[in-house]
């Protein structure tokens, strides 16, 4: 059993021990993050008025707000793309026809004709760009993955200046923030990792002077830009990225993701009938949670909010009297046997056999430079002296890998598999909560079982079609 080589959980426990920095005043304003069933509609965008109003009504500073594209705008634009790459150019023309309708209908349904006409303007103007765009996809039946960036954040580009506009009217002094001058990222178009000095130095620039001003700073979600300020994006779901980063950028009090459930539940609403709300986690549980499938946080977002020590909140813009859930580094959890069960599906397995009876460390080498060369992050590791097997969610480059490993060993391939995760901090401390979780799955064909090197989290990786029962049969024993 080993650690989990590429996985967030090492750059925590590595990070929480070398480069925190704990000894920073947490005074800046409150980052609030809404997803894109948040910001779905005007009724939606007006709650989010609302609850802002409360927000600044409780403090001195006023928020910072990022907002995500409006729900299936980031799906939307994805298969536009994919559309132009096969010149299916008038089914391309009618979706960005149909996006223009529904922002536009949603600015007339927010705003009063004159403060709207300003607003058509710049979202024409963003539309406009939207179109050569994908125009010159279809022209190369390719979009470059920086056309790809400069196409999947429009949705967010959008609808932060609609939010920033519904404030201003409804008597919120906001300011819009172009996020390509505030997040300074790397060229990993797609999945850009920030620069945290830099974007230090740009959201210093970009919004604290707003906030000093009384302005509500509102700042788009899931896109930056390198320092050349050619646009990247930090991956799916990156909105809650955005936020930890500007947060850990101001030394934010408190980090707020505000979202459609009513915080970290147990298990996965998807899943599981009725799972309860868990109202503390630490970093590292929140963390492993994220990582391995519950999608309410991405799995990058803890990192930036553990080097200040910032608590983050998880809350529900539906129901926004409700506690949620927080996560701070020493949560009171002495109590709990476990703090959530997660899973990641459609995940697949390699069994690899060392055919040279190389040494163990010089195998286990060879097997994870080949996963480096095709950079493709494993999940689960269980290893023996002679063989090694692990879990890979993204089967992308997997026939170059298996050629590659094939130079060495024998490979065996098995998809159509899930990976059931326990997580919980006393796993660390209590033995029992481990077999427990192993004796909760007693009748389940399991492919592999891993314990993390941190021991927050149990790995069981079992066939995708028995997920849905074993998760529930997990969640009945712990928290039934
Ligand atoms: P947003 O648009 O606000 O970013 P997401 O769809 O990305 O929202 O994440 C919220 C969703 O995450 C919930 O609607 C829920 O279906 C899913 N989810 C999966 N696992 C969990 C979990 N353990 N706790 C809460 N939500 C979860
Ligand atoms: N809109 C982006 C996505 O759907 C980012 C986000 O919402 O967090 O992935
Ligand atoms: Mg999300």
């Amino acid at each position: 059993m080993t650690a989990l080589p590429g996985s967030d959980q090492a750059k925590l426990e590595n990070r929480s021990r070398v480069e925190r920095d704990r000894n920073v005043p947490l005074t800046g304003p409150i980052v609030m993050k809404f997803g894109g069933t948040s910001v779905a509609d005007p009724e939606a965008i007006m709650r989010v008025v609302g609850i802002i109003k409360g927000a600044r009504d409780s403090s001195g500073l006023p928020p910072v707000v990022i907002v995500s594209a409006m729900s299936g705008v980031t799906d939307r634009l994805l298969e536009l793309t994919a559309s132009a790459e096969l010149r299916r150019d008038a089914h391309v023309l009618n979706g960005v026809a149909e996006l223009s309708r529904r922002h536009f209908d949603a600015i007339e349904r927010l705003l009063p004709a004159d403060i709207a006409n300003d607003l058509l303007v710049e979202i024409g103007a963003q539309l406009d760009d939207l179109r050569s765009l994908l125009k010159a996809t279809a022209i190369l039946r390719a979009a470059s993955p920086s056309a790809h960036d400069a196409i999947v954040c429009t949705g967010e580009l959008i609808n932060s200046r609609i939010v920033a506009a519904a404030l201003q009217h409804n008597g919120i002094p906001s300011a819009w923030v172009d996020a390509r001058r505030a997040i300074v990222t790397d060229a990993a178009h797609t999945s850009a990792l920030p620069k945290p000095d830099e974007t230090r130095e740009a959201v210093g620039r970009e919004i604290t002077p707003k906030v000093a001003e009384g302005r509500v700073p509102v700042v788009g979600g899931f896109v930056g830009a390198t320092s050349q300020g050619v646009t990247t994006t930090l991956g799916r779901g990156g909105s809650d990225y955005s936020a930890a980063i500007i947060g850990a950028a101001l030394d934010s009090r408190e980090i707020q993701i505000w979202t459609d459930v009513d915080g970290m539940l147990t298990a996965d609403p998807r899943v599981v009938g009725s799972p309860r709300v868990v109202p503390y986690l630490s970093f590292g549980e929140a963390s492993e949670l994220a990582y391995f499938g519950a999608k309410v946080l991405h799995p990058s977002t803890i990192l930036p909010a553990v080097d200040k020590d910032i608590p983050v909140r998880i809350l529900n813009s539906r129901r926004a009297g409700g506690a949620g859930t927080t996560i701070t580094a020493a949560p009171p959890t002495e109590n709990r046997a476990l703090a959530a069960v997660a899973c990641k599906r459609h995940v697949t397995m390699v069994e690899i056999t060392s055919t040279r009876m190389l040494m163990a460390h010089g195998f286990l080498r060879r097997v994870f430079e080949v996963f480096e060369r095709y950079r493709t992050a494993v999940d689960v590791v269980t290893t023996s002296e002679v063989s090694v097997s692990v879990t890979v969610d993204d089967a992308a480059r997997l026939d170059d890998i298996v050629g590659a490993l094939r130079e060495f060993a024998e490979v065996n391939v098995e998809g159509g598999l899930a990976i059931l995760c326990a997580v919980g901090d006393n796993l660390r401390c209590d033995p029992r909560i481990a077999a427990r979780v192993i004796g909760a799955l007693e009748g389940f064909p399991v492919r592999m079982v891993s314990q993390a090197a941190s021991r927050r989290n149990v790995t069981i990786v079992l066939r995708d079609e028995d997920v849905a029962k074993g998760m529930a049969q997990l969640h009945a024993e712990f928290f039934g």
